[in-house]
Order: structure tokens, then sequence, then C-alpha cells
């Protein structure tokens, strides 16, 4: 890396992204909907942002973590799969130097243990004594030892799909999404041993003043977008009789917005911020009780 981008500088947050791979495109798109304005270049290491003091650096994800230990960046976006294996779980590393901000709503997978579709298993305890590749070798240590299971780890950087087919391992712990991968390779998922997202992480150094308010007003944007997009904005018309059964079926529901429709008292309009995702089954539930007109949209942003 060269130095004179590595130097941190005390008026400009930094901010590591992985450079190109599963997190990149969400990462991105949520700095864009944050209103930040870059002018991103790849072969680039730091990216300055034209409308805010932040600057974005483009790193592999498995790097992140040390980065901010090391104080080269003050944040960054990363898988908790990552954090927990170079950090949390990691005995040689300082634990307290990094600290999770919160979830991103995105990157969602998860750590397991999959083992040959011909495999009979049963439990954990069948991995005793066998071979198992993976690239999260602390994780599934740790795993293995409050198990009190005896097993080899293989540690691959990558492709530990295919690992048992090389012969060179009886099972894997690998990350999974869909389980495609894990099925075109004749291998079935048995045990979830590490849920995941991607996370905020921030240096657990204190910041200047001044990168304090910074960081204070990047995080109020965030939450404003993430929220936005869990939320969505309900109209519908309803008999003023079933008010209180709609409160019940609207998935986490705030003080809504009531108006009398005519002069009888008979008919109202709600209008409200629901907090949760709408299903169609309770567009269906709000029917069903007499709704109305029943309209529901996104919602841009929300600033509590
Ligand atoms: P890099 O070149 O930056 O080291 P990588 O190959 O290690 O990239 P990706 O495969 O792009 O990383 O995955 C980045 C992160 O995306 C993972 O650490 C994990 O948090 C998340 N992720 C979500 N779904 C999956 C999946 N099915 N397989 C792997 N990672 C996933
Ligand atoms: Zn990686």
């Amino acid at each position: 890396m060269n130095l004179e981008s590595s130097k941190l500088p005390s008026h400009r947050l930094r901010l590591a992204i992985q450079k190109s791979g599963r997190l990149t495109e969400k990462s991105l798109a949520l700095f864009l909907q944050c209103g930040l304005d870059f002018d991103l270049r790849k072969d680039r290491l730091v990216n300055e942002c034209k409308n805010f003091p932040i600057d974005l650096m483009l790193v592999r994800d498995d790097d992140i973590p040390e980065y901010i230990s090391d104080g080269v960046c003050h944040l960054g976006i990363v898988g908790e799969n990552v954090v927990e294996e170079k950090c949390f779980s990691n005995p040689h590393k300082n634990r307290d130097s990094i600290l999770i901000v919160r979830k991103m709503g995105f990157g969602s997978c998860r750590l397991s243990l999959a083992v040959p579709d011909k495999m009979n298993f049963q439990g954990v305890k069948d991995l005793e004594g066998t071979r198992i590749a993976t690239s999260y070798p602390m994780i599934l240590s740790q795993y293995l030892k409050q198990a009190r299971v005896e097993a080899k780890i293989v540690e691959l950087a990558g492709s530990v799909e295919i690992a048992p087919s090389l012969k060179i391992a009886d099972a894997i712990c690998d990350l999974v999404s869909t389980g495609g991968t894990l099925r075109s390779n004749g291998m079935k998922e048995v045990l979830p041993i590490f849920k995941s997202q991607a996370v905020l992480v921030r240096s657990a150094a204190t910041f200047t003043p001044e990168l304090d308010l910074a960081f204070a007003r990047l995080l109020q944007r965030i939450n404003g977008v993430i929220h936005a997009s869990e939320s969505k904005y309900i109209m519908m018309n309803a008999p003023t009789v079933a008010l209180k059964e709609i409160r019940k079926i609207i998935p986490g529901m705030e003080e809504p917005s009531i108006m009398p429709l005519g002069t009888n008292g008979e008919r109202i309009a709600i209008h409200a911020v629901a907090r949760e995702t709408v299903f169609w089954e309770t567009i269906e539930q709000l029917k069903a009780v007499g709704a109305t007109s029943i309209l529901v949209l996104p919602i841009e942003k929300i600033i509590a």
C-alpha cells in the first residue's frame, strides 16, 4: 500500500469497503442513497467524497478488520463472518479494537458444516476424527472445541466445496446463502454454525470532535436509508369500527393519522408507516376487515 494514502487524516473519515465482490454493489448503492457523491475509480485505493468529509478505501474484505485495528481506516463495511474470524474468534487479536456499529440488512449468509450427500450424518459427533476443509479455521475450531469434537482442520483460501471430491477433506465448513453451490457439488448442509450479514464497523479508538460529528451525520443518514427500505407508507379507507383490528394487522405500525370520510362518521381514511415488511397476506387481512383503496408506498428517507 502506498504510504501517503495510508496516513489517516484527522479531518476526514476513512471507510473501507470490499473492492470487488458480493458486498461492493450494495455498499456503493447505500452511499448513493445517503447522498454521498464519489467520483469512483477502482484503480485508486482512496476515493474522495466530493460533498462529505469521507473517503472510501477499496480493499479485499479479509483485510478490513486488520486495517481498522491498525488505525489505517476509521470505518468499514464487511461481513460479520470476517470480523468474527479475523478478530473476535482469534485469540491473538485484540478484540476490543473494533466495534460493530450496526447490521446493514444485506450480504446475509451462514457459515455451515456440510458433508457429502451419501454420508449418513446424525450430529456433530459424527465429525470426530474427520478432516474438515474451511477458510474459517478460527470460528470452526471454537465451534468444535465447544462441541468437544476432535477433527483436523484443513485451511483453504477458496473453492472449499470441492475439497471432499479431491479427497483432501471428509466434510467442509463454508459460507452458504441458497445452498445451490453445495448441491451442485454433491454436498448437503448439516449444521449452521454462524449467522452473518454485512455490518458497519468502527475503530474503538476515540475520534476527534470533528470526526465524531461527521460520523454522527453519516450514521443518521445510513439509519434513515435502512429504516426507510424496511418500511412502507400505507394508506387505506376503512369502516371506523375496524380501526382496532387494523392496528393489530399492520406490522410495526406507528400511531396512524386518521381522517373522517364524509360526515356520518362511518368511514375513515388511515395513513400509517409500517416498520416491517408488508406481505400480501397483510393486505388480504386488511381487505377482510373492510379496508378499501389500499395503497402501499415505498419511503425514501425516515429521519426520526
Ligand atoms: P475478496 O476478493 O474481497 O477477498 P471474497 O471472495 O472473499 O472477496 P465474496 O465471495 O465477495 O468474498 O464474499 C464477501 C462476503 O459476502 C462474505 O464474507 C459474506 O459475508 C457475504 N456472502 C453472502 N452470501 C455469500 C455466499 N453465498 N458465499 C460467500 N459469501 C457470501
Ligand atoms: Zn475475501
